[in-house]
C-alpha cells in the first residue's frame, strides 16, 4: 500500500467509527469511487444489498435508481467542490420511501501534498423538519401580516407581538404596547362582569368571540369583532393568548341605517307603522301587567291638501316635518311614541298613564289639547305664516286589554268623529266609558 492508500484507509476507519453518530457519511476517493458509507447513508441511498464499494457515481447509477436520479447533480456538486478547493454546502431534496426528504450536504475535498485529489468527504444532515418549520414560519408571518389586527400575549396577558393592522386600527405602534396588557385598549363601555364572563368562557372553551367597544390611541371609541384563543402546550398549560379583530364601525353605521329604514319614517324621522305596532303591542301587554292605562291618539291634519295645493308639495313636506317635531314636544320621549302612518296621519301612543280610569282620561285629554294648541300655532315657511289645525281621535286602553288593531280602529273612528264634528278638536272613542 502507498502512503495515500494508508491515509485513506485511516480515513475510512475514522468514518466507520464516526458513522454511528453523524447523520449521513460518505467517503469517496480522488477518482470519485465510494470508499465508505455509514448506516444512515446506506439507508438514505438505499444501498443495502448493493455492491457499492469502489464504484463511482456513474457505475452505481447503472444498477441503482436512487443514485441514477441524483447522478447529475451529485457529479456537478462534487466537481464544484473539487474546483473550489474548500468546503461546500448544498441543499437537495429527493424522494425516498419515507417521503420527500430535504438534505444539507457538506462536501469537503482533501488533497495530497502534491495537490492531487485524494478524498471527498460528504456529511449530510436531514433538514426536512427544519425546512418545514421555516416554511411554516414564513406562512405564519404572511398570515400575521393580515387584514385583521392581531395581538399575541404571554400567559400573563402581556402583549408580546402585534401586527401592522393592529397599529393601523388602534393607533398604537408595537413598541408602545409591548409589555402592556390589552387593558390599554379598554373603552370603559363594559363593566367588570363583561370581562369576567369573557375570561371565564376563554378558560372554559379555549376561545371567546364577540363584539366589544375599545378605544383608539386618539380617544375614539369604536366597535370591533374580537376573537381570542388560548394557545396551550402539550400539557394543556396556557402559553399565549392570540386576539384577532376587525373594525366594525362601518358595519355598525350600515346596521343602524338598515334599522332606521325598517322602523322609522324617512321624511320625519319619527316611528313608522311597523315600530308603532310593536310598541303598541308591548304597551298593551305591559298595561295588563302593571294596570296603568295607556292611550292611542290618532291625528290627521285638517285640509292638508290645501297646503300642498297652495304652497306646493315641497312646502307640504316641510310642514309635515315640523308637525312631527311639534308632536314630539308634546310627549315624554322616553315613555311615549310619535309615529307617522303615512300622508298627514300621525299617531301618539301614550303609556304609563294613571291606574285610575278617570285620571288617565284626563291625562290623555291634556296631551291632545296640547297637540291641538301646538299645531294651531302658525308655521313660518319662507317668511309666510301657514295656519293649520288637526283632528284627534283618542282610544283608551281598557282593562283587560284588547288587541292593537282594535285600539287603532277605535282611535280612527274617534278621529273621523272629530273631523265630522267640524275639525280642530279631539274626540274619545264613543264606547269608551271613561271618556264621559
Ligand atoms: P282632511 O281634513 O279631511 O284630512 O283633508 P286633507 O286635505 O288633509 O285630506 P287627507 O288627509 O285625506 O289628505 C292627505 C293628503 O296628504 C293627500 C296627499 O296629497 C298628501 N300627502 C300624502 N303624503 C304626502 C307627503 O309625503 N308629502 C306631502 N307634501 N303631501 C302628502
Ligand atoms: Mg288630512
Amino acid at each position: 500500500m502507498t502512503d495515500i492508500d494508508d491515509s485513506l484507509a485511516a480515513l475510512t476507519k475514522t468514518f466507520n467509527v464516526l458513522g454511528g453518530v453523524i447523520d449521513v457519511l460518505v467517503l469517496k476517493d480522488g477518482k470519485g469511487r465510494w470508499l465508505a458509507v455509514n448506516e444512515k447513508a446506506k439507508h438514505l441511498f438505499d444501498l443495502h444489498g448493493v455492491d457499492w464499494h469502489g464504484k463511482t457515481d456513474s457505475e452505481l447509477a447503472q444498477q441503482h435508481s436512487v443514485i441514477a436520479e441524483l447522478l447529475e447533480v451529485c457529479s456537478k456538486n462534487d466537481e464544484n467542490t473539487w474546483s473550489s478547493g474548500m468546503l461546500q454546502v448544498f441543499e437537495k431534496s429527493f424522494k425516498h420511501n419515507e417521503g420527500l426528504l430535504e438534505f444539507e450536504m457538506r462536501k469537503s475535498p482533501v488533497f495530497d501534498e502534491a495537490g492531487k485529489r485524494k478524498a471527498l468527504i460528504m456529511i449530510g444532515n436531514d433538514i426536512t423538519e427544519r425546512k418545514r418549520a421555516e416554511r411554516d414560519m414564513r406562512i405564519a408571518e404572511k398570515a400575521f401580516d393580515s387584514l385583521d389586527a392581531i395581538l399575541v400575549t404571554d400567559a400573563d396577558k402581556r402583549i408580546i407581538r402585534v401586527n401592522n393592522t393592529f397599529s393601523r386600527l388602534t393607533g398604537y405602534m408595537e413598541t408602545e404596547v409591548i409589555g402592556k396588557t390589552p387593558a390599554v385598549l379598554k373603552s370603559g363601555r363594559h363593566d367588570a362582569a363583561f370581562y369576567q364572563e369573557m375570561w371565564d368562557t376563554l378558560h372554559e372553551k379555549g376561545v371567546w368571540r364577540g363584539e366589544i367597544w375599545d378605544k383608539r390611541k386618539n380617544g375614539e371609541i369604536y366597535p370591533k369583532w374580537l376573537s381570542i384563543s388560548a394557545v396551550t402546550d402539550e400539557d394543556g398549560t396556557i402559553q399565549n393568548y392570540v386576539g384577532t379583530f376587525n373594525d366594525l364601525s362601518g358595519q355598525v353605521d350600515a346596521k343602524e341605517a338598515i334599522h332606521r329604514m325598517a322602523f322609522y319614517d324617512p321624511l320625519t324621522n319619527v316611528a313608522n307603522r311597523r315600530l308603532l305596532n310593536d310598541r303598541l303591542n308591548d304597551a298593551l301587554e305591559n298595561s295588563a301587567c302593571n294596570q296603568h292605562y295607556g292611550a292611542v291618539l290618532m291625528l290627521d291634519i285638517d285640509n292638508f291638501k290645501l297646503i300642498n295645493d297652495t304652497y306646493g308639495h315641497e312646502v307640504g313636506d316641510y310642514f309635515l316635518i315640523e308637525v312631527a317635531r311639534r308632536l314630539c314636544c308634546c310627549i315624554h320621549e322616553e315613555e311615549d311614541t310619535v309615529a307617522r302612518l303615512g300622508g298627514d296621519e300621525f299617531v301618539i301612543l301614550l303609556e304609563f298613564l294613571s291606574q285610575d280610569a278617570q285620571e288617565a282620561v284626563k291625562q290623555a285629554r291634556t296631551v291632545a289639547e296640547k297637540v291641538l294648541k301646538e299645531i294651531s300655532k302658525p308655521f313660518m315657511m319662507d317668511n309666510r305664516a301657514i295656519n293649520s289645525t288637526v283632528s284627534v281621535g283618542i282610544s283608551m286602553f281598557t282593562l283587560p286589554h284588547q288587541t292593537g288593531d282594535e285600539m287603532m280602529r277605535r282611535a280612527d273612528a274617534a278621529m273621523y268623529r272629530a273631523k265630522s264634528s267640524g275639525r280642530n278638536q279631539l274626540c274619545f272613542f264613543a264606547q269608551d266609558k271613561h271618556s264621559r
